[in-house]
């Protein structure tokens, strides 16, 4: 399929001013090259209502929201079309109350799980991992408040950041919460987000030893003298990456992200930043689409709770 996608707000308002018009693109999206059945994979099927196809092999009735961020939605489709818009077109994303005001949502709670479904939808299922020469390293978030004493409180959590050196510059990136310093942890946040044969750029920290049993070449810069402008510049593109994200949990949520849903908001700064080249949120709006018609459903029980996908996992 052309990528196809409203450049404007007139434009999207325009296109998407019936629930068919958003069925039907949605079937473009979800079945490029035509319908596909998802029981018996024959590509031939009938139009049905409301965006049912049903297979003529088969008989199965196949819904075009059945196993997407969509399915079993009370609210119509343009809503969800305005609100990807609405979070799409801002350089730095939305809080739930702005898209509660946006779309005159009655609910709090309802724009607060569709923004963590639309999060989910952000980090592209089996996505390519880094490659090239990748700095890594890890980073604190939280813990530093402080109360009337001065003292810091606050939970405290770990975040391993990986960045593509681009040159001088900096090409994609991955984060992801980790439990702890410990080599298991960090070897394991390597192998999800580093192709192995890639160059691993690290400090000097023991528990990133042994990468090259994994497949890897592991490059060491070692950190000389203690003052933290030495970190930075021996590894520069991850210092960046972790002083933005923390700008924009103190911007963009005014700090008030729980721990147990950093995961989405790791995922959509990655989304945002990944993209940050891309002049036009147009494409961004059609990529949040193509990907939230890929995904399976989060009922809001599922999300609270965060994801961790580590051996030795425990709780923060
Ligand atoms: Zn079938």
């Amino acid at each position: 399929m052309k990528e196809d996608y409203p450049r404007t707000i007139l434009e999207l308002e325009e296109r998407f001013s019936t629930e068919e018009a958003c069925r039907e693109y949605l079937m473009r999206l979800r079945w490029p090259n035509g319908f596909v059945c998802p029981r018996c994979q024959a590509t031939k099927g009938w139009s049905a209502a409301r965006g049912q196809v049903i297979c003529r092999a088969c008989r199965y009735q196949a819904s075009v929201t059945a196993g997407t961020v969509f399915q079993d939605t009370r609210k119509p489709l343009r809503m969800w079309f305005r609100a990807i818009w609405h979070v799409t077109s801002q350089k730095n994303g939305v809080s739930a109350v702005s898209v509660q005001q946006a779309l005159g949502l009655g609910s709090y709670l309802t724009a607060w799980t569709w923004l963590h479904k639309l999060r989910r939808a952000m980090v592209r299922p089996g996505r390519d991992r880094l490659q090239g020469r990748v700095e890594v390293d890890e980073t604190q978030i939280g813990g530093d408040e402080k109360d009337a004493q001065g003292k810091r409180t606050g939970p405290k959590v770990l975040v391993g950041i990986a960045a593509e050196e681009d040159g001088s510059t900096m090409g994609r990136i991955r984060m992801a919460r980790i439990s702890s310093k410990s080599r298991a942890s960090l070897h394991c946040f390597v192998q999800r987000t580093v192709e192995p044969g890639s160059v691993v750029h690290t400090d000097g920290r023991q528990a990133y030893l042994g990468l090259e049993n994994l497949g890897y070449q592991h490059e060491v810069t070692v950190l000389l003298g203690q003052e933290p402008e030495a970190a930075i510049r021996l590894l520069p593109r991850v210092h960046r990456v972790a002083a933005l994200l923390k700008r924009w949990l103190l911007g963009t949520h005014q700090g008030a992200v729980s721990v147990e849903h950093l995961d989405y908001y790791l995922d959509e700064f990655t989304f945002r930043f990944n993209r940050r080249k891309s002049r036009s949120r147009g494409k961004l709006f059609y990529r949040l689409l193509q990907q939230a018609v890929r995904v399976e459903p989060s009922p809001y029980k599922s999300m609270v709770g965060g994801k961790i996908h580590e051996p030795d996992d425990h709780n923060i």
